[in-house]
């Protein structure tokens, strides 16, 4: 198949793509790709860059979001697309874009340009948008950018650690008051809360952190939704101060089609400390057991069967094999770049 018959339009030469970038446990990571969508170009992955004098740079105006593209029986498919790049629309909204460039058609097919130009049977996909214009607080006075990159992304809390657990401590910091900022988006900016509190916790010793809500509830972590188990109940925050996430979503979908009872209420970290389990979940993450809060063992202090059960769904569903899959799954069909 020829290259230039899915582009949309120019194609900026041919550069080899070398990158690097440091994944949650601050590792080097390689970042391969050849192309990123700029804009409406795709553009060889060392030309996709800003200039220093930006204001999403400098003050953080700017919404993104986190796909996965798994490989199935019938190609690759993005999990969840639509709700996802409907949730990128909604973050520009909520942060005050007036004037947002695309559609959700337009979207979409900038995702599916991006994965095949790509030649990826499996990647993480990054949608964002970012701000051209001058260095002031007035987000009238700039213009919105739309860029999609993707890039072959292991498990962001580590490979083994879908299996052994991870360990977690409830974070000093508190995450965003819904007054203060904007829970249901996601805005760049806001990432450095979450940065701030995964970098303790790494410092420390831990995996990732537990973040309370200004009352002192259950939040999330800080890239995470978190669920946790008792009595084979899964209980999980209520969405108010929380990020509304696609594979929490997914995941009490999945656990009520399979008979569980599953509970939105506020949680106390010590309802944490005491549960039979406890996951995180999240696109980047997927389905992470959590095997000690605070120095304090949970359950077993190894992955639990129901958590092992939700991961199986999980995986199933975003791998083609589950009922759900098809409901869930665009595949991306590069001759067309169209996704159906
Ligand atoms: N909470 C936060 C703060 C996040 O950044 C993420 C990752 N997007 C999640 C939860 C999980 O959301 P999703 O399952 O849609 O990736």
């Amino acid at each position: 198949m020829e290259k230039q018959a899915y582009m949309n339009g120019k194609v900026n030469g041919n550069g080899a793509v070398k990158g690097s970038n440091a994944n949650g446990h601050g590792r080097r990571t390689a970042v391969q790709a050849d192309y990123v969508w700029m804009a409406g170009d795709l553009v060889p992955f060392e030309r996709a860059t800003v200039h220093f004098l930006n204001p999403t740079l400098h003050y953080g105006p700017g919404v993104f979001e986190g796909i996965r593209c798994y490989a199935t029986p019938r190609g690759p498919a993005v999990f969840r697309g639509r709700e996802h790049m409907q949730r990128f629309l909604h973050s520009a909204h909520t942060l005050g874009v007036l004037d947002f460039p695309y559609n959700l058609d337009e979207l979409m097919t900038a995702v599916c340009l991006t994965v095949s130009a790509n030649r990826f049977e499996e990647c993480y996909i990054r949608p964002m948008m970012y701000f051209e214009g001058p260095l002031g607080l007035n987000l009238d006075a700039y213009t919105p950018v739309v860029a999609v990159a993707a890039w072959p992304w292991g498990a962001f809390l580590g490979e083994e650690k879908l299996e052994t657990g991870v360990r977690m401590m409830v974070s000093s910091l508190t995450r965003m008051h819904p007054n203060a900022s904007m829970t249901k988006a996601k805005i760049s900016g806001q990432y450095v809360n979450s940065i701030l509190a995964k970098t303790m916790a790494v410092r420390a010793g831990f995996d990732e952190a537990v973040m309370l809500d200004p009352e002192g509830y259950v939040a999330e972590c800080t890239g995470e939704n978190l669920l946790l188990i008792r009595n084979n109940v899964i209980y999980t925050a209520p969405r108010a101060t929380i990020l509304e996430g696609l594979t929490r979503d997914t995941i009490l979908t999945l656990a009520r089609d399979a008979g569980y009872q599953v509970v939105e209420e506020r949680l106390s970290r010590d309802q944490l400390y005491i549960a039979d389990e406890v996951f995180v979940c999240g696109t980047a993450a997927e389905v992470v057991p959590v095997r000690e809060i605070d120095y304090r063992p949970v359950g077993s202090g190894k992955s639990g069967p129901i958590t092992k059960h939700i991961q199986q769904l999980f995986y199933s569903a975003v791998r083609g094999e589950h009922p759900r899959s098809e409901e869930w799954l665009d595949y991306v069909v590069a001759e067309a770049c169209t996704v159906i």
